[in-house]
Parts: structure tokens; sequence; C-alpha cells
């Protein structure tokens, strides 16, 4: 039996950062499209490390990057991550442990206040009213984060801290056993024969599902360029660059070093 990934994500076709009650957001513009985004895992799962690097090693630049990151994937749905896709069913909602807020319980439209900090969005009105409003099977807040009347918005800070914790567990492997999972979910779905369906309710699930798959693989496959220093998902257990161009200009480097 095909295992299969449920992992469409929406991403606009573009967004701005923005300061909103003296906290800067990253903020849809365009009304954009839904992709999927497991199919090519790996790279998006190391261009999150590479990004994650520049944020650590760098100061200049990281708007533009993190924009160039959310324009190709779209923003990392934490709302849903940390507080599980059934968030709007009742009046509080439980925040799990994560790396930005206070676990705990707390009032779902309080909460949902932090990433539709332009609206006035009353979450738990809208599943009530059963408006109909899911996409295709997804959870119910999958399809509110994505209506077109609101604007879902995440802290600028928080993107960027989720960057550099995920690379930082490169940097330390002894850290790893403190890598706070992702909520899976999954079920048994019968439309084309029986197959397991594994629900991802945001992007940060996939890319942190991806990122632990690589690093408990024996074959060591998150690995730095030996020529960039970029980090690369590495396909064939002997590659030592992250690219052709980056091995030939090596080895150019390298015989022009002996004459
Ligand atoms: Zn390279």
């Amino acid at each position: 039996m095909e295992q299969l990934l449920v992992s469409h994500w929406h991403k606009n076709t573009r967004y701005e950062i923005q300061s909103i009650g003296g906290m800067e957001y990253i903020v849809p513009c365009e009304y954009g499209s839904v992709y999927d985004p497991i199919k090519n895992e790996n790279n998006m799962m190391t261009d999150a490390l590479n990004l994650g690097k520049y944020l650590t090693e760098n100061n200049l630049g990281q708007n533009e990057m993190v924009l160039d990151f959310v324009h190709e994937y779209g923003l990392l749905g934490i709302m849903p991550d940390i507080a599980g896709s059934d968030i709007g069913r009742n009046e509080r909602v439980i925040v799990r442990d994560n790396i930005f807020v206070e676990s705990g319980t707390v009032e779902v439209n309080e909460f949902a206040k932090q990433f539709f900090p332009l609206d006035n969005v009353d979450i738990l009105d809208k599943i009530n009213n059963k408006g109909k409003l899911r996409l295709n099977y997804r959870s119910p807040i999958y399809s509110t984060m994505f209506l077109r009347k609101y604007r879902y918005c995440e802290p600028l800070d928080w993107v960027k801290k989720y960057f550099k914790y995920l690379y930082s567990f490169t940097i330390k492997e002894s850290k790893l056993p403190e890598f706070l999972p992702p909520r899976l979910t999954y079920k048994i779905d019968d439309r084309n024969g029986l197959n397991l369906l594994c629900e991802y309710d945001s992007l940060k699930a996939m890319i942190d599902f991806a990122f632990a798959k690589a690093v408990t693989n024996d074959k060591k496959p998150i690995r730095s360029c030996k020529h960039c220093e970029k980090l690369f998902y590495a396909t064939d257990i002997r590659s030592e660059f992250c690219s052709a161009r980056c091995r030939n200009q090596y080895n150019v480097y390298k015989s022009r070093a002996k004459h």
C-alpha cells in the first residue's frame, strides 16, 4: 500500500512586512494558489535550514531573505501548528509547548488575534455557523486561515525564530532529542481504495517532519557543501557538493592550486 501524505498548502502571490500596533508582521497581499510542498520536501527543508543559517550569521538583508522563502512556500502556519486543527471548536484553545508563546489554555479569539491583526476575526462563529468553508477535506481552521476575507499574518520575529531554531540543531546534534515534534494526525481514507492519509496542518509541520526524517537517517543526508558551505540534501551517499556547478568550481580551483 502506498502511504499517502496530504500536504496541500496555500501561498499568496505577494507578501509584505507591515508594522501593526508596534509589531512587525508578514502580511499576505495578493491572493495566491494551492500547491503540494511534499513533492520537494527536502529542498524546502534545506532552504529553511539555509535561511536559519543566514539569519544566525548575518544581520543585513534578513527581511528580504525571509520574504524570499515566504514567496516560495507561503507562511509557516504557526497558528494551527501550536494550537491544533480543532481550534475554534471550543471557546478555549490549548496551546501546546512551542518556541513562540507560553503554553496553556487561552480564549480562542484572543489567541487568533495574534494571527489576524488586521481583521476582526471570530474563529468560533465561523466554525459554528456551518458556512461550508471546508477546503477539500481539510480541517476547518485550514480553511479559515486561507479565506479571502481574512488576512492570516505571522509575526516576523516568530518566523525568524523558527528558522534559527531549526538550524541550531544542525550545529549541535546532542540537542536533537529536545526537538519539539510537530503534531501529525492520520486517517484511513477510502476514496481511492484504502489509504493511510497523513494530514499536515501547517507548513512548519512538513518542514519539521522532513527534518526529523533526515536527521534520523543513517546516511546523514543533510550535508554542508564542500565548496559553498550551503546545506543540502544528499540523495547520493557520496555527494559532497550541493550542485554540479559547485563540484566543477571546486575541482577547477583545486587543479589551479596544483599548478
Ligand atoms: Zn555548493
